[in-house]
């Protein structure tokens, strides 16, 4: 059982057909295919790495239009993997898992949707991705507010905003994107930013006929994504204070807010408060100058309260302002360390995961959970990256998940769990790191309400894989 059909999900399919196993199904909430890229269609959403690495390594799409694919690119790309390797029969679409236990005495996951129809399965694969649970502010009086409301990953494609006033709450990756957009057709846009983002250009350009014929020679496809991999580690550097990568980072972005954004009290208000890497960066070449646009406000000051019609905020001084409203769109991110909790997934003992993760997620390489037999988290704790794409992470999770399959068949055996204390081992060491690196000194969705960072992986890209490939069937009990 596979759940999601996401970029994870569909890569696990794809790695399973691949393997000669075929005796599997997907349940997917959606009415499409996509995860992240079917919820997140709100106008501008684009991926903020390379298309080239925003592939899978076993098929590089000729037909990325430019750089920085969209959303509907990346939607067609994954619709022609999930065709090309026959999977699209294997998904359940609408259909959403209410539950899922492990059956000890068939050493079995038995789940049920929503629908209360059951599925019994050997293996149960859960790729919701960690951005799937969305987060509204947590501002007083939002359900009161009487006009449209609506969060980014849920955007209505259907909604007018032609001479609208148009709040957006956040200033993160994703109200970056649609903030230009939306000052082109809101007659009044006011931002509402609690914190200021690092944000760097985005040296997106469009694919030509050349690019387009090139990339279908095997080995120029290679030596462009060889040539991203090389260069978005080196933005690793970037995250490791007095590393000439974050001085030429942080020049970077000096540089590029100065030349976009004239009047330097906006410059100001528009610089962060932390270490560069600690949240998400920010790449766009038009957040800053649709800031500029005469139609377009920005609001620094905090967030009081919501009303029936509006925002109010309370400035410095203790005064209220009430901007009056016609849509309030909150991009406000996800609730990354609930994101599994709507499944109610119990393993051995009457364990449920939300217990085994009551002080925030923890799993082995994000993978595996101690005590919760032949489950496969996809994209689990601690495998999120800052500074590359999250393919790169999925795929090794993916291969390595399918070989510890195979090993349990190939031991004419039932099952596999991690054992407790190499979990423990793992993840102490991986926190000790984490305590005093850069992402533990911010509010963001890399941590957990109580502080701990529970979503970055700390190193390069080729040490998380190395460690994936290397997980030794010692650490294990198999059944
Ligand atoms: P996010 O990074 O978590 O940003 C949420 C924003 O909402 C922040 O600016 C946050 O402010 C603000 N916010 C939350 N609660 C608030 C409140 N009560 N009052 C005022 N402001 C509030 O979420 P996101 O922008 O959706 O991005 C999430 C992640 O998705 C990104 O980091 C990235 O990994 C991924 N993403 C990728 C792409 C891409 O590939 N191009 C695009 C979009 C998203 P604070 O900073 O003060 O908390």
């Amino acid at each position: 059982m596979i759940l999601g059909a996401g970029m994870s999900g569909l890569c696990m399919a794809i790695e399973l057909k691949r393997a000669g196993v075929h005796d599997f199904v997907i349940l997917e909430k959606s009415a499409g295919l996509g995860g992240t890229w079917w919820d997140n269609r709100y106008p501008g959403a684009q991926v903020d790495v390379p298309a080239p690495l925003y592939s899978f390594s076993f098929a590089p799409n000729p037909l990325w239009k430019r750089r920085f694919a969209d959303a509907a690119e990346i939607q067609a790309y994954m619709l022609a993997c999930a065709q090309a390797q026959g999977v699209l029969p294997h998904i359940r679409f609408g259909t959403t898992l209410r539950s899922a236990s492990f059956d000890e005495r068939s050493d079995r996951w038995q789940l049920c949707t929503a629908a209360d129809e059951p599925f019994d399965a050997q293996f149960f694969v859960c790729s919701t991705g960690p951005l799937s649970r969305l987060r509204w502010p947590d501002v007083p009086g939002l359900n009161d507010y009487r006009g449209r409301r609506l969060h980014s990953s849920r955007w209505d494609a259907g909604l007018a905003l032609q001479g609208q006033r148009v709040g957006v709450i956040g200033t993160g990756s994703t109200a970056c994107q649609l903030i230009p957009p939306l000052a082109q057709v809101a007659a009044q846009l006011h931002v509402f930013q609690r914190t200021a983002n690092w944000v760097l250009p985005r040296l997106d350009r469009p694919y030509n006929a050349l690019d387009r014929a090139l990339v279908r020679l095997p080995l120029y496809a290679r030596a462009v994504r060889a040539f991203w991999f090389n260069v978005l580690e080196m933005g690793r550097r970037g995250f490791e204070e007095g590393s000439f990568m974050r001085r030429a980072m942080l020049a970077n972005a000096a540089r590029h807010l100065q030349r976009q954004v004239s009047d330097a009290a906006l410059r100001e208000r528009l610089t962060p408060p932390y270490a560069l890497g600690c949240k998400r960066l920010v790449y766009s070449n038009e957040f800053y100058p649709a800031l500029m646009q005469p139609n377009v406000e920005l609001v620094t000051d905090a967030i009081s309260r919501v009303t029936a019609t509006g925002i109010v905020t309370v400035d410095g001084a203790g005064q209220l302002t009430e901007r009056p409203l016609d849509v309030l769109v909150c991009a406000t991110g996800f609730d990354v360390q609930h994101s599994l909790a709507e499944m109610h997934i119990t393993g051995r003992n009457g364990q449920t995961l939300d217990s085994a993760f009551a002080d925030g997620p923890v799993a082995q390489l994000g993978l595996t959970v101690a005590g919760f037999p032949n489950l496969f988290l996809m994209l689990g704790p601690n495998t999120a990256t800052g500074h590359t794409s999250t393919l790169l992470y999925i795929e090794p999770g993916v291969r390595w998940a399918v070989r510890a399959m195979q090993e349990v068949a190939r031991r004419g055996l039932r099952s596999i769990d991690i054992k407790a204390a190499v979990m423990q081992a793992y993840n102490d060491g991986l926190q000790a790191r984490l305590a005093g690196s850069v992402w533990a000194g911010c509010r963001s969705w890399y941590r957990s309400d109580s502080g701990r960072v529970i979503a970055i992986f700390p190193g390069f890209t080729r040490e998380y894989v190395k460690a994936v490939e290397d997980q030794r069937f010692e650490d294990f009990v198999f059944a």
